[in-house]
């Protein structure tokens, strides 16, 4: 094992942060350069994205908030230097990361079951993120990329395991008819994963006419615009009467919440992976689908290791597109920018990446 005095030493000593101080106010500050930990590694951040959840985290609306901390779960970069227990790891390497560290020894952990793990270290709750020119993660969130990957779409691995994750959630099966609801980024994403367990039809329900343009060249065989079409009307049409087996819900909020019942078929199943503006929100569920209609209703939250690794192999093959999400590039300076254009999604904006 090497010792940590034998990688290069970075001769940087500060770098530029965006630092959340207080809910809703930023600061772009100068830091020391962390220093990784035995089974940490500092990297060099390439590409960054803003994700929803930046908004609500940055606003202190979910429960583990905290301030000062740095948002950007959803990066890429070089291994600048490794600690001196890191075996998997060295300087020069390109890698994305997961979010966020299970333990490994918890009993959920023990049971694969990662996302449920009771030790978990997340950015931005309890590390901080990638909105800085360097960060320090444990070397178990972190993946290798191929040569031939762009950093920028090694950044978005983290949304695309987070829809893969969804469709498999919903245990799609060929020929089963599959709505997904909120053409946003894991919506899409979610989309791209369900096309390729072959279901019978592909829906996505959005309001948004580009985004559903997108949604047919990513694999859909029906989009509806539901502010020109009532969407039940639609789906029981192109599903000739059954209705969705599997909903993917990404998004819409509680006004839409309502809509995934009534267009479910019995015994389908309602994946739920839209993250609402408050951690303390209470959506309504029709209680009788439960019994009467054997309605299931699924709950999901990121991924596993072995997904996100997928959702990376998926993305090199060419499986997954996540570079036609990528509308917009900041520098870190001009953060206030790259967050009104992806808060209030200007220009058509999708993904908004700071480039470093
Ligand atoms: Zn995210
Ligand atoms: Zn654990």
């Amino acid at each position: 094992m090497k010792s940590i005095m034998e990688f290069p030493i970075v001769k940087q000593t500060t770098m530029r942060s965006l630092v959340v101080e207080a809910p809703n106010m930023l600061a772009l500050c100068e830091r020391p350069v962390p220093h990784p930990g035995p089974t940490e590694v500092l990297i060099r951040v390439a590409a960054a994205a803003i994700c929803h959840t930046d908004f609500v985290t940055m606003a202190g609306q979910h429960d583990a908030a905290r301030f000062p901390s740095v948002l950007g779960h959803e990066f890429s970069g070089v291994v600048e230097m490794c600690g001196e227990g890191v075996s998997n790891l060295r300087p020069g390497d390109r890698v994305t990361a997961m979010g966020f560290a299970y333990c490994g020894m918890c009993f959920a952990c023990r049971c694969g079951r990662h996302t449920a793990c009771e030790n978990i270290g997340a950015i931005p709750f309890h590390i901080d993120g990638a909105f800085q020119e360097m960060l320090v993660v444990p070397s178990s969130m972190v993946f290798l990329i191929s040569d031939s990957l762009s950093f920028e779409e090694a950044a978005l691995t983290e949304p695309a395991a987070n829809g893969y994750a969804a469709a498999e959630r919903g245990g799609i099966d060929a020929g089963e008819n599959v709505v997904v609801i909120g053409p946003g980024p894991i919506g899409l994403l979610a989309l791209q994963a369900a096309a390729m367990r072959q279901p019978g039809s592909l829906i996505m329900l959005g309001t948004r006419d580009e985004r559903l343009t997108l949604a047919s060249r990513f694999g859909a065989t029906d989009t509806v615009n539901v502010r020109r079409s009532d969407p039940r009307e639609a789906v029981m049409e192109i599903t000739r009467g059954k209705g969705a087996d599997v909903v993917l819900f990404c998004g819409g909020g509680e006004e839409t919440w309502m809509l995934s019942s009534r267009i479910l078929a019995p015994y389908g199943r309602v994946v739920v992976e839209a993250l609402p503006d408050r951690c303390d929100a209470c959506w309504p569920v029709p209680i009788f689908d439960f019994t009467a209609r054997h309605v299931s209703y699924l709950g999901v939250c990121g991924f596993t290791g072995s997904q996100f690794a997928t959702a990376l192999r998926l993305i090199e093959a060419g499986k997954m597109d996540v570079g036609s999400l990528i509308t917009h590039r900041f520098s870190l300076e001009d953060y206030e920018e790259a967050f009104e254009t992806s808060q209030k999604r200007k220009e058509g904006a999708i993904k908004v990446i700071f480039k470093l």
